[in-house]
């Protein structure tokens, strides 16, 4: 049986063939010094590809180098490697000799099917026709050949604000606990920033899975005790509590610690074994067997160009307070906090990313490429494959709308709704100019005045382009953006 290398997003053991199979593990330095990558997702990677170098034991050939090539030049062997997860690791596999390119691993559909599927369709691919063949095709939640209770979504039930008395009655899911690995890792960590390798972001804790007993520790109790609550407040935000019912698993799917279907047969279980309620279990489904996928397979499917899409012409760099996680010289309550959330645990979950962060991004008009680099790098789950569907095409409608029919914009009345965070704000979601008008509410206004000609007029989009033609206060409002321009607001 030929030698697996595996990367270290492909942890864990739906990686290999055999229980016994013959494995390298590379740890690169050089990766580390090309980007600035959050201290806590840096510990992450190591700590987990270290964790699984000292489970396999002498299965394993574990070497540490500067780069990929010093470490390979080592093994004499042939060698094979599950498609990687960038086109960039994919080309340079594809370019060794002794190594054969195996099929990906770690997704729900291959390829291959999604390629067949996507082939065969007319129009936008959007993720409810892929979501719905997912499940067709591998029998899930179904009755019969019906989706089980008669819907195939049930997103519309699962938008609820947070509680009023600020509490999610949810228990904390399980928290690793740090061994010598940690240890060890803590202080080369400590020594390479003193060698002058950059990292953004504070130290703390470990608080993601590093190997596949931890992750699915977290993917049981996530089951049993929080999947109830997840659907009704997927999309609520809480100042006092970050992780809310989020599953807090797409570090360890990502590091390949945990097989997604495993995670989609476990919440299928939960509901018709255990009871739990269906609007949750469909939206956690959906979750990883329809967007994760999804997300994944557009970033193959689609042209290599489309990552670099910047169809609104956005031209202003991505400032330094927000390149340092500087969330003290924000004064918005929304932004200061989800911002500190990422410079102290290096995640926040979905709609802090997309309605918080993305959304200003988007209404101050930075480049996307440079909030690509910083979505990637400073959060614990960021990989290549992720960037594209999310940050280009989602969160930035950089491509105008290939994901979606509308551009993910907000003012602060949907923040306001959504969160606690406006009671303790110096703004408010009400006003768009003059002293006190929410950056959001104004941004907002300002970015769709300043788009208004690039954006595609469709029905979703057209009420809102005649409110914004009735605003009497409109060049006012503008101008008052363009001072605040890109300063902390
Ligand atoms: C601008 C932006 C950037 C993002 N960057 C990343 C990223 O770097 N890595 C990443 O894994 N996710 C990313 N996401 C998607 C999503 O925000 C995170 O997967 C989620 O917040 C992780 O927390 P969780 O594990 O508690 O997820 P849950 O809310 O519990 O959801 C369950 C799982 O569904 C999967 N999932 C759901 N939506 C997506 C999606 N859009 N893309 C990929 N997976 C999804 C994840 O694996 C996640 O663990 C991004 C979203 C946006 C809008
Ligand atoms: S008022 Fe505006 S800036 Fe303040 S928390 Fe609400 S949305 Fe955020």
């Amino acid at each position: 049986m030929s030698r697996r290398w595996l990367f270290a997003d492909q942890l864990g053991p739906h990686f290999l063939d055999d229980r016994k199979q013959p494995v390298l593990l590379i740890e690169s330095k050089a990766v580390f010094r090309r980007r600035v990558y959050h201290r806590q997702k840096a510990h992450l990677i190591l700590s987990a590809l270290r964790h699984r170098a000292a489970e396999l034991g002498d299965q394993a050939i574990f070497l540490r180098a500067e780069t990929y090539g010093q470490a390979l030049r080592k093994v004499r062997e042939p060698l094979e490697v599950c498609h990687p997860t960038s086109r960039a690791a994919l080309a340079f596999v594809r370019d060794l000799d002794r190594v054969t390119v195996l099929p990906a691993r770690g997704y729900v559909t291959s390829l291959t099917d999604f390629a067949d599927w996507a082939d065969g369709r007319r129009g936008a691919l959007r993720m409810e026709p892929f979501y719905r063949f997912a499940r067709e095709h591998h029998g899930v939640l179904l009755d019969g050949r019906d989706p089980a209770g008669g819907r195939w979504s049930y997103d519309t039930e699962n938008r609820e604000p947070p509680p009023k008395d600020g509490k999610l009655d949810v228990p904390p899911a399980p928290m690793p606990k740090e061994n010598d690995i940690d240890a060890e890792v803590r202080a080369d960590l400590d020594r390479w920033e003193r060698q002058g390798i950059r990292f953004a972001g504070r130290d703390g804790p470990r608080r993601f899975p590093a190997t596949v007993k931890e992750a699915k520790a977290r993917l049981r109790h996530f089951l049993r005790h929080r999947l109830a609550a997840f659907g009704p407040y997927e999309d609520a935000m809480l100042s006092t509590d970050p992780w809310l019912a989020h599953s807090m698993l797409s570090a360890a799917f990502n590091l390949g610690l945990l097989d997604p279907m495993e995670a989609v047969r476990g919440a299928e279980q939960a509901y018709r074994k255990q009871g739990a309620p269906l609007a949750s279990v469909e939206g956690f489904i959906r979750q990883v067997m329809g967007w994760r996928d999804y997300i994944w397979h557009s970033y193959w499917y689609f042209e290599p160009s489309w990552r670099t899409s910047n169809e609104l012409r956005a031209r202003r760099s991505v400032p330094d307070w927000w390149n340092d996680l500087d969330a003290d010289a924000v004064d918005a309550h929304c932004l200061s906090d989800v911002l500190a959330g990422v410079r102290d645990r290096a995640w926040t979950h979905h709609i802090p990313r997309l309605m918080v962060l993305g959304n200003y991004a988007l209404q101050r008009g930075w480049r996307p490429a440079e909030l690509v680099e910083w979505f990637r790098t400073r959060f614990v789950d960021g990989y290549e494959w992720v960037m594209t569907g999310n940050v280009v095409g989602m969160s930035q409608y950089a491509d105008l709308g290939r994901m979606t029919t509308k551009p993910y914009v907000s003012g602060g009345a949907y923040i306001n709704r959504m969160s606690d965070y406006c009671g303790g704000c110096r703004y408010d979601p009400r006003k768009r100019l003059g002293d006190g008008a929410c950056p959001f509410t104004a941004g907002y206004w300002a970015f769709l005045a300043g788009n208004r000609s690039r954006i595609p007029s469709n029905a979703r989009m057209a009420r809102t382009m005649k409110q914004l033609e009735r605003l009497s206060d409109l060049d006012a409002v503008i101008a008052q953006e363009k001072q605040r321009g890109s300063d902390p607001p």
